[in-house]
């Protein structure tokens, strides 16, 4: 059995203040409404994780995690964060290779690599993005492209460390674009990745390993996505910053 996961990227919003108070609203509803076990992660940004983490009462269904990690464990990197400083804050999930890192600042699959590598040594799990661009699914390649990030980010790893990561299939164009792949879209993408992971590693490993969809997910969809055999669940940007909406899509699993 996979997990199912519901990860709410906040990206660069909310004060401190605010992120408390959408963090104590989720907590609340979750305790008031959700009866299924989704795995729900609130991935604030890194200045909140502590406060943050410090306001969960129920550390089961409900985690933190960081949108970003330095593949370095320490050092002279002024403003950068590492895996083993998310993990002291509370943290268990890093997510690596958002397109926005990729896109504004430069982040290579090499890179990437790396990255992967600090999160893992630091018994944490990261959330690995891949996805293309518009230019690629107008001219149909998107499988080559998606498959080449995957690839040159993962498959340095051995079979047991990849059964430790979470991938996020989000296609560029549909990222808070409020243009969301079908579901047959995501489908095919979803079951191409794990069939990628399948031929290298094995059909048991691929088939441990949770692939959510992300790309303007909202409760109006997320249900149909969510429904397809290999969509485990989602990450969310835009209506996980309204608890209503996000708790709306972690219920969209009932
Ligand atoms: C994201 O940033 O990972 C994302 C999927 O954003 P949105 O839901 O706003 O498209």
């Amino acid at each position: 059995m996979r997990k199912q996961i519901v990860a709410g990227n906040w990206k660069m919003n909310c004060s401190l203040e605010e992120g408390q108070k959408l963090a104590s609203e989720v907590m609340q509803l979750m305790l008031d409404e959700v009866q299924n076990e989704t795995e729900v992660i609130l991935i604030p940004p890194f200045i909140h994780l502590s406060s943050i983490n410090d306001q969960i009462p129920f550390k089961d269904k409900l985690l933190i995690g960081a949108q970003n990690c330095h593949q370095n464990e320490s050092g002279a990197y002024t403003g950068e964060v590492s895996a083993s400083m998310i993990k002291s804050c509370g943290g268990s999930h890093v997510i690596i290779g958002h397109s926005e890192r990729r896109e504004y600042f430069g982040e290579s699959d090499a890179l990437l690599a790396e990255k992967i590598n600090s999160v893992l040594k630091n018994d944490l799990t990261p959330i690995f993005c891949c996805g293309e661009r518009l230019e690629s699914r107008e001219i149909n390649t998107q499988e080559s492209v998606v498959g080449e990030q995957v690839r040159n980010a993962l498959f340095h790893l051995s079979e047991e460390q990849i059964a430790k990561v979470v991938i996020a299939y989000e296609p560029v164009w549909a990222i808070g674009t409020g243009k969301t792949a079908s579901a047959e879209q995501a489908q095919e993408m979803h079951a191409f990745i794990r069939k990628t992971i399948a031929e290298k590693y094995s059909n048991e490993t691929a088939d441990t390993i949770s692939i959510l969809y992300g790309g303007s997910v909202k409760p109006e969809n997320a249900k149909e996505i969510f429904s397809q055999s290999d969509v485990d669940g989602g990450l969310i940007g835009g209506a996980s910053l309204k608890s209503r909406d996000f708790i709306d899509i972690v219920q969209a699993f009932d």
